[in-house]
């Protein structure tokens, strides 16, 4: 297998004669190739704009059902708009990346206010909105306001990176700098070219011009693709490495008012941070030399300001994120003295089981209330 040259700052310009060949064979490629996908049926900049969200870091299989329920549920701008919160994240639950979600309703409620609900065309106003960068904000001008526009996101750089065998990290600044101009350059004018051009390179680097193993064998590029020539297919892109990630044990308290069981305390997390604006069974991570039920005690203490009863362990869950993992330890536990009061949340709410499910959870949280409505007769002893 070759190495990678050093890295190339900059391109052997493309002539006019392989940029034309390149959108040719690509759009009739895509023609032939490309997916039914319903963001696709569409030209409405609002069902666009909540595709290409939705895109950013989920599997196309993943977001369709998501995609028909919010339209269904938030059929305009302004209904989005006039939602609390809580009813968005709730549609959002188990997609993942809950800011996306936060910046969609903060960006329909700017859309009310500064643009009367319509969704703006102005290339500028758009990319200001939260939630949205150049590269999204260049797809929806570009499949929904028939304005061509580059796009850049990260299959886009992947497929790039091949073709010319670019060999700077791509999550490099730099290297954007470098691909720009290139995807700007085999852009077509015609808004009609222009749309079937970046479907079908989005799709091209989807289906494949994949991470691992590209299907060469029917890329509508090979005759030009450079680490295809060259044999670099499995050594382009390249990454910056990636810090080893950190583990954290936390530990959780499913915590019942009194021994009847019926009601449960969950905490809505804070609006700034991970998972912020969903609830969640409240604790916290575990000292060091500190045993899982002496944290679950001290946690809930210092953020809720009450004293507990921790019982017996009902299970252990393994959840990572993009940049720690972590095992949620969840202890059964009870009520014993104190105010409760949300030191380190925005709310405090007791539940029953069956209510947990009007409010959004965290995927790991949502596993424990599973856990607890396939056992509704767990009594477990307190210790
Ligand atoms: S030839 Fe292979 S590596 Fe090159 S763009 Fe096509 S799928 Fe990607």
């Amino acid at each position: 297998m070759k190495s990678p040259s050093p890295p190339n700052k900059t391109l052997t310009p493309l002539s006019a004669k392989v940029v034309q060949s390149l959108r040719q064979s690509l759009i009739a490629w895509f023609k032939a190739n490309g997916r039914s996908l319903p963001w696709r049926e569409t030209r409405q900049p609002y069902a666009v704009w909540l595709s290409e969200i939705m895109l950013q870091q989920t599997q196309v299989n993943t977001v369709v059902d998501y995609y028909h329920r919010f339209l269904a549920r938030f059929p305009s701008i302004v209904s989005l708009a006039d939602a609390p919160q809580a009813d968005v994240l709730k549609q959002w639950e188990g997609l993942g990346y809950y800011s996306r979600a936060r910046n969609l309703h903060k960006a329909a409620q700017l859309i009310r206010d500064r643009h009367h609900g319509v969704f703006p065309t102005q290339f500028d106003d758009i990319v200001a909105l939260p939630g949205i960068g150049q590269s999204t904000a260049g797809a929806i001008a570009t499949f929904a306001l028939m304005q061509p526009r580059p796009i850049l996101d990260g299959n886009v750089k992947r497929v790039l990176a091949r073709l010319m065998a670019i060999d700077a990290p791509i999550q490099e600044a730099t290297t954007a700098k470098i691909m720009w101009p290139l995807s700007a350059r085999l852009l077509p004018d015609d808004p009609e070219a222009a749309w079937q051009f970046n479907q079908a390179l989005m799709e091209l680097g989807a289906t494949c011009c994949t991470l691992k193993n590209p299907d060469c064998s029917r890329c509508p590029w090979q005759k030009t693709c450079q680490a295809y020539a060259r044999n670099l297919q499995g050594e382009l892109p390249v990454s910056v490495k990636r810090k080893p990630v950190p583990h954290h044990d936390i530990g959780v308290a499913v915590l019942w008012k009194d021994e009847t069981r019926q009601q449960c305390l969950i905490a809505l997390r804070p609006q700034d941070g991970l998972l912020g604006g969903l609830w969640e069974f409240p604790g916290g991570k575990r000292e060091a030399d500190e045993t899982l039920p002496a944290c679950v005690a001290r946690e809930i203490m210092e953020e809720i300001g009450i004293e507990i009863a921790v019982g017996a362990k009902l299970t252990e869950i393994k959840h990572a994120y993009t940049h720690f993992k972590v095992t949620l330890h969840v202890y059964d536990c009870l009520y014993v003295s104190g105010i409760p009061q949300p030191k380190a949340s925005q709310a405090l709410q007791w539940v029953t089981l069956d209510e947990m499910s009007a409010y959004a959870f965290p995927k790991a949280n949502n596993r424990i209330i599973d856990l607890l409505k396939s056992n509704p007769a767990m009594q477990l002893t307190l210790c």
